[in-house]
C-alpha cells in the first residue's frame, strides 16, 4: 500500500483482470513476513480504501519466497507482560476486528498460501473466503501458539473447528504441529493444493466462481454459526485430548488445556460470542509465568540463530566465518554415526574414516536410514536414501580426509589416542583446513599440543543421540583463533543446530552443570532416600529423565570417567562418589547390561526398565551415610540448587558468555524445563534472597552448597541471575 508517511510499505496492489484487485505481502527489512504494527496499520488503510472503492475480489498473497505470513511479532510480545488483563483483551479484539472486516466484506477474498503460514498469518488466511496452498515442500500451516504458552487470539479458535471440525482443529491448536499443503486439503483448511505456478490462477478461478454463484456467502453462514457438536462426541474428544496433553506436558504447561477448552466453549455459541471468549483465555494465558518463559527462551533461540555466539569483549567486528562444503568425520562409534547422517541430511557430501572395516560397513545403512528418515512415514524414504549414498563416501584410511576442509575427529575417548589421530590428521589437510575434536573430556589445550598450528583446532561437542539433541558446544582452546570459532558457530547453524561458545574447561558448560546434579543424587540414595523418588521428584520439577534413570541411560563407566575428571577438577566441591565405581565393578553398568539403579528387561537403549534392582540395597550398605529426613521440596532444591551454583560459578570463570547462554544449553542439552527458562530463569524465579536462605538448611553439606560470591553479590542488588550485564 503507497503511503509515504508510513514508512516502505509491506503492501503492494495490482490490478487484474474482471476487477479482482491482487495484494502482495511483503514487509520490509524481515526475513520473513511478519505481522508487525505498521503491516496492520497498513491493512486497516486499505480496507478502508477498498470500502470506499469495492473491488470485485481480493487476492492476498506473498511476495516473499518461503514465506505467505508468520505471525505477530514475537519480538514484541514482551510488551504483553506489563498489560492489565482489559489491555490484552482489548488487543485480541481489535487484530480480530481487523482481519473480521476481510470476512465480511461486500467481495469475496482468497489467500494464496505458497511458504510458510504461521499463527497470526494462518488467523489471516482463515478470515478469507477461500484458501489455495502450493503443494511446494516449503508450504506449512500451524498454529503454534501454544508452544509459546498461548492460544490463537485472532480467531484461529473459533474459526478454524467451524471450517475443519473441532476433532482436527483441537488437534492443529493444541499440538501446534505444522500441516503441508496436501494434508490441508484433505482437512478441507484449504479448497485447493496445486504447484506454486498454478496457484494464483487457481484462486482467481475461485473468486469468478464465487462472484457467479455467491457460494463464499453461504459459507460465511456456517463461519458465523454454532458448531453442532453431540454430548458423546464432546466427550470423547476432551478424554482423548486430555489425556495426550496431560502425558506430553506433565501438567506443566497450560496452554494447550486452555486452547481445547476454549475451543469446546467457542463451538457451543455464535462465532461473535465465541470472539470473546477466546479473547479472555488469551488474556488469561499471557499473564502466566509459563508463557512468559516460553516466549523468552524462543527470544532466546532467535539470538542464537542471529548472532556470531561471541561475547561483546571478544570484539568480533569484521570476521567472517569461513562456509565449509567438504567435511570429513573421523569414527564410525554412536556419535560419528550420527554427525555424518546430520550431515547428509543437511545436504553435505560427507567423508567417514574408521579403521575398523566391519564396524563401518554395519554403520553406513543405518546412517542412511537415519539420514533418509521420512518422519510422515514413519520409517526411511527408499529414494532419499539412495540418493544419499551417493553422498556418503566411507573409507578405512586416513588419506580418504585429505581433501577435506572441515575434519570432525571422534574416535574413541582416549587421549594419547586422539592426539596421535588429531596430529596425523594435520599432516594430511591444507593448511586452511579446520580441525574439531567432539571429546567429552580432554581439554582442548592437551588435544592441541601435537598441533602445529592449534589456531585452526577447537572442539565442536555433539550431544547423544545426535538427531534429538540440538545443542552442540563449540569449545575455544586457549590458540583457537577468532575465525576457527565463528566457522565452526556457522557450520552448526548450517546443520540445523544450537551452537553455544564455550571456553576450554573441564566438563565445559553442560557436563560441568549436570556433575553436581548426578552427584547429589547419588548422595540422597546414600542417605537412604528410596531411588525411585529421586527420579520422580527430577520429573516431577520438569526433566524428562530422572538423574538416576540418566544415569543408567548414559552408562555408569561412562558416568565414573567423567565423575573423576569432573573429581579431578573441582575435589574440593565434587567428589567423585565410591558407589558409582562400586557399581561399575559389579558389572551394573545401566541399560547396556540390564541392571543398573533399576532392573531392564532386555538389554540397550530400548530395553524396558522394569523395577528399582533388588540387590541395589546391598551394595549401597558399605557406603550408606546417617539418615537425614527431608521434604520432597527440599530433596527438589538438593537436587537443582548444586546445579544451579555450578552455573553461576561458569558465569564467574567467564566460561560461558551469559547466563541466556547456560539457560538455552540446559534445554537444548539436557531437557532442562522450558516452561522455568533454563536454569538461570529458575534461579530468578525464586530470587538471589531465597536461594542463599535455603542454602543455609544444606550449610552442614560443605562447599558444594557454598554460596558462590555473585550469589550474595545479586542478592544485595537484585540484579537478575540470567539477563545479560
Ligand atoms: P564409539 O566407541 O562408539 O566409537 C568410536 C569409533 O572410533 C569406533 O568405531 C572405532 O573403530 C573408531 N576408531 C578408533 N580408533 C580410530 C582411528 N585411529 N581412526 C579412525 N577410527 C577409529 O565412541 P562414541 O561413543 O561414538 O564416542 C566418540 C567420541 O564422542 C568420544 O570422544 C566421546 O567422548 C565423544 N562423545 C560421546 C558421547 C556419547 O554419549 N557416546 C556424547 C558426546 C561425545
Amino acid at each position: 500500500m503507497t503511503d509515504s508517511s508510513a514508512g516502505p510499505a509491506s503492501l503492494t496492489v495490482e490490478q487484474l483482470a474482471g476487477g479482482i484487485v491482487a495484494v502482495t505481502i511483503d514487509v520490509p527489512g524481515r526475513r520473513q513476513n511478519v505481522m508487525t504494527e505498521a503491516f496492520l496499520e497498513e491493512l486497516g488503510r486499505l480496507l478502508d480504501s477498498f470500502e470506499r472503492q469495492p473491488p470485485q475480489g481480493l487476492l492476498l498473497a506473498s511476495g516473499r519466497p518461503g514465506s505467505f505470513l508468520a505471525g505477530a511479532d514475537i519480538g514484541r510480545l514482551d510488551r504483553l507482560w506489563d498489560c492489565s488483563d482489559t489491555v490484552i483483551r482489548d488487543l485480541c479484539d481489535r487484530g480480530r476486528q481487523l482481519l473480521d472486516r476481510l470476512s465480511a466484506a461486500a467481495w469475496p477474498s482468497v489467500a494464496v498460501i505458497d511458504g510458510d503460514c504461521v499463527g497470526g498469518g494462518l488467523e489471516l488466511a482463515l478470515a478469507c473466503d477461500f484458501r489455495v496452498a502450493s503443494s511446494s515442500p516449503a508450504t506449512s500451516l500451524a498454529a503454534p501458539e501454544v508452544k509459546l504458552g498461548l492460544l490463537p487470539g485472532w480467531g484461529g479458535t473459533v474459526r478454524l473447528p467451524r471450517l475443519i471440525g473441532p476433532g482436527p482443529a483441537s488437534e492443529m491448536i493444541v499440538t501446534g504441529e505444522p500441516v503441508t499443503g496436501s494434508r490441508a486439503l484433505t482437512l478441507g483448511l484449504v479448497d485447493a493444493c496445486v504447484a506454486s505456478k498454478a496457484a494464483v490462477p487457481a484462486a482467481v478461478q475461485l473468486l469468478e466462481w464465487a462472484r457467479g454463484d455467491g457460494r463464499h456467502l453461504a459459507r460465511r453462514q456456517r463461519q458465523a454459526a454454532v458448531v453442532s457438536l453431540d454430548e458423546a462426541e464432546r466427550e470423547f474428544l476432551v478424554a482423548t485430548t486430555a489425556a495426550v496433553i496431560i502425558s506430553r506436558t506433565g501438567g506443566h504447561y497450560p496452554a494447550p488445556m486452555v486452547a481445547l477448552e476454549t475451543l469446546l466453549r467457542g463451538c457451543a455459541v455464535p462465532a461473535a460470542e465465541a470472539a470473546a471468549i477466546e479473547s479472555e483465555a488469551f488474556a488469561q494465558l499471557a499473564q502466566t509465568p509459563v508463557a512468559r518463559q516460553l516466549v523468552r527462551v524462543f527470544q532466546l533461540r532467535q539470538r542464537n540463530r542471529r548472532d556470531s555466539g561471541f561475547a561483546k569483549q571478544d570484539n568480533q567486528a569484521g570476521i567472517e566465518p569461513a562456509v565449509m562444503s567438504a567435511p570429513a568425520v573421523i569414527g564410525a562409534g554412536i556419535m560419528g554415526a550420527g554427525i555424518v547422517a546430520r550431515h547428509l541430511r543437511s545436504g553435505f557430501t560427507t567423508t567417514l574414516v574408521d579403521i575398523d572395516a566391519d564396524a563401518l560397513a554395519r554403520t553406513v545403512p543405518e546412517i542412511l536410514d537415519e539420514a533418509a528418515w521420512d518422519r510422515a512415514r514413519g520409517a526411511a524414504d527408499p529414494a532419499r536414501s539412495h540418493t544419499l549414498a551417493g553422498r556418503l563416501l566411507p573409507a578405512t584410511s586416513l588419506a580418504a580426509a585429505a581433501t577435506a576442509d572441515l575434519v570432525i575427529e571422534s574416535v574413541i575417548e582416549r587421549t594419547d589416542l586422539k592426539r596421535r589421530v588429531l596430529a596425523e590428521i594435520e599432516a594430511m589437510v591444507p593448511a586452511a583446513t579446520i580441525i574439531c575434536t567432539n571429546t567429552s573430556t580432554n581439554p582442548i589445550a592437551t588435544l592441541a599440543e601435537p598441533l602445529t598450528d592449534p589456531s585452526r583446532f577447537c572442539g565442536m561437542h555433539f550431544f547423544n543421540p545426535v538427531r534429538r539433541m540440538m545443542l552442540v558446544e563449540v569449545v575455544r582452546g586457549p590458540a583457537t583463533s577468532d575465525a576457527t570459532v565463528a566457522t565452526v558457530v556457522a557450520h552448526a547453524k548450517r546443520l540445523g543446530k544450537c551452537p553455544v561458545v564455550v571456553r576450554d574447561s573441564p566438563g565445559f558448560l553442560v557436563n560441568r552443570v549436570l556433575s553436581p546434579y548426578l552427584h547429589e543424587a547419588v548422595e540422597l540414595l546414600r542417605e537412604g532416600v528410596d531411588p525411585a523418588r529421586i527420579d520422580r521428584l527430577s520429573r516431577r520439577f520438569g526433566m524428562p529423565l530422572g538423574p538416576l534413570e540418566l544415569y543408567d541411560m548414559v552408562g555408569l563407566d561412562t558416568a565414573f570417567y567423567a565423575g573423576m575428571v569432573m573429581a579431578s577438577a573441582f575435589g574440593d566441591r565434587i567428589d567423585a562418589s565410591p558407589l558409582i565405581p562400586a557399581f561399575v565393578k559389579a558389572g551394573r553398568l545401566g541399560r547396556k547390561t540390564g541392571r543398573g539403579f533399576y532392573r531392564y528387561r532386555g538389554v540397550g537403549p530400548d530395553a524396558r526398565l522394569e523395577t528399582v534392582d533388588d540387590a541395589l540395597a546391598q551394595t549401597l550398605e558399605p557406603y550408606r551415610l546417617p539418615d537425614r529426613s527431608a521434604t520432597d521440596a527440599e530433596l527438589t532444591d538438593r537436587l537443582f540448587l548444586p546445579m544451579l551454583l555450578e552455573g553461576l560459578r561458569l558465569l564467574e570463570e567467564g566460561v560461558v558468555r551469559d547466563g541466556c547462554d547456560i539457560d538455552l544449553a540446559v534445554i537444548y542439552a539436557l531437557g532442562f524445563p522450558a516452561f522455568r527458562g533454563g536454569l538461570l530463569a529458575w534461579g530468578d524465579s525464586l530470587g538471589a534472597a531465597e536461594i542463599l536462605r535455603r542454602l543455609e538448611r544444606f550449610a552442614d553439606l560443605g562447599p558444594r552448597m557454598a554460596p558462590p560470591a555473585s550469589l550474595c553479590d545479586r542478592a544485595r542488588s537484585g540484579r537478575s541471575l540470567a539477563q545479560p550485564a
